[in-house]
């Protein structure tokens, strides 16, 4: 096993399929950039051969496909279906969850096991001003999909302070109502956020007074080993969580590798440089040795920002 001096390994994938997307979210990107015709991606075979090399090397657990938007891919059910047959346990996506409605039950049936829609609020006010875009209704269908074809569903709520912290309790009625657990990501300095000195988070200890205010006392759940997010229960039986990256942060036992859309290789999101694999390979490069150069790229504790956006590199 290739470790580093904290004893990370790398044992769970995200790849960005593609760095375009439907939505405009006002904290992923800057301005409305609208979805261009030509989209540039990897065929499936070359990501099976990539990732083929990388499990045999690695052994991994979980593959995490993701974007920019992963739906827009054209050959996703493919992709999902000869994933699982290269013998990873787990394939999830990350999605907006748009045009999830018409996609859900194919994808289950080609071997996705979990799937993370990303929702930022529960009223189309609210939804167009966090994504500059008018599909709450469709979202919401494609969540509903995602649950009726018996995948594993998780929300994942963004908060951005003074825009959409109101939508914490409404998420989580939502969420919980439908047996989905919700969880709330604290903004990160990623693209154009990376320059400001002070980003508009809303942090952790203000999402549990919130949520405590309204449901009573939380108890903390113990964190498991290389968990983005920590978890709390309600007094009565519900959960949520918090991916905390400013106020807990979890570099220090990260086991996340990223590929971009191009096959760029990345030991961490803080990092704007990645090794080209389709390029090296052609040179002849040892993957064992781009291996060790990319975990050197891992942060020790904290995350502290990057150019990259999140819809280039993958969230
Ligand atoms: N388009 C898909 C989606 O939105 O789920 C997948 C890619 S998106 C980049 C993955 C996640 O990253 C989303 O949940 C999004 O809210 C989150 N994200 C994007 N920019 C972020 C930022 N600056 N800080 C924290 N989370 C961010
Ligand atoms: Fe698109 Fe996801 Fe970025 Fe929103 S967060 S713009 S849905 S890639």
């Amino acid at each position: 096993m290739i470790r580093d001096g904290f004893g990370r390994s790398f044992q769970t994938l995200r790849i960005s399929l593609l760095d375009r997307c439907n939505f405009a979210c006002t904290y992923c990107v800057d301005e409305d950039v609208r979805l261009s015709r030509k989209n540039s991606f990897l065929e499936v075979d070359e990501w099976i051969r990539i990732v083929h090399e990388l499990h045999s090397l690695l052994h991994l657990k979980k593959v995490r496909l993701t974007g920019g938007e992963p739906t827009l891919y054209p050959h996703l059910k493919i992709l999902v279906r000869e994933l699982k047959n290269l013998g990873i346990p787990q394939i999830s996506l990350t999605t907006n969850g748009s045009i999830l409605s018409k996609q859900a039950s194919d994808l289950k049936n080609a071997g996705l096991d979990s799937i993370n829609v990303s929702l930022d609020a529960m009223t189309s006010e609210s939804f167009q001003t966090m994504s500059r875009r008018s599909a709450f209704k469709q979202t919401l269908k494609g969540i509903d999909a995602a649950v009726d074809s018996g995948l594993k569903v998780r929300i994942n709520c963004t908060l951005v302070r003074g825009k959409n912290e109101d939508q914490i309790i409404p998420i989580l009625e939502y969420s919980w109502n439908k047996g989905i657990l919700p969880r709330f990501l604290e903004l990160m300095k990623m693209g154009y956020l990376q320059n400001s000195d002070t980003i508009p988070i809303f942090s952790q200890k203000e999402i549990l007074d919130r949520v405590e205010e309204h449901y009573g006392t939380l108890t903390p759940q113990t964190r498991k080993l290389s968990s983005t997010a920590n978890y709390w229960n309600t007094e009565n039986g519900n959960s949520f969580g918090i991916i905390a990256n400013e106020s807990a942060p979890f570099c220090s036992d990260c086991d996340r590798l990223r590929l971009d859309s191009k096959g760029s290789l990345y030991g961490c999101l803080s990092s704007s440089t990645g090794f080209p694999l389709p390029k090296l390979r052609e040179q002849g490069i040892d993957m064992e040795q781009i291996l060790i150069l990319a975990l050197r790229q891992k942060q020790d504790v904290r995350f502290k920002g990057s150019d990259l956006t999140m819809m280039a590199i993958g969230g």
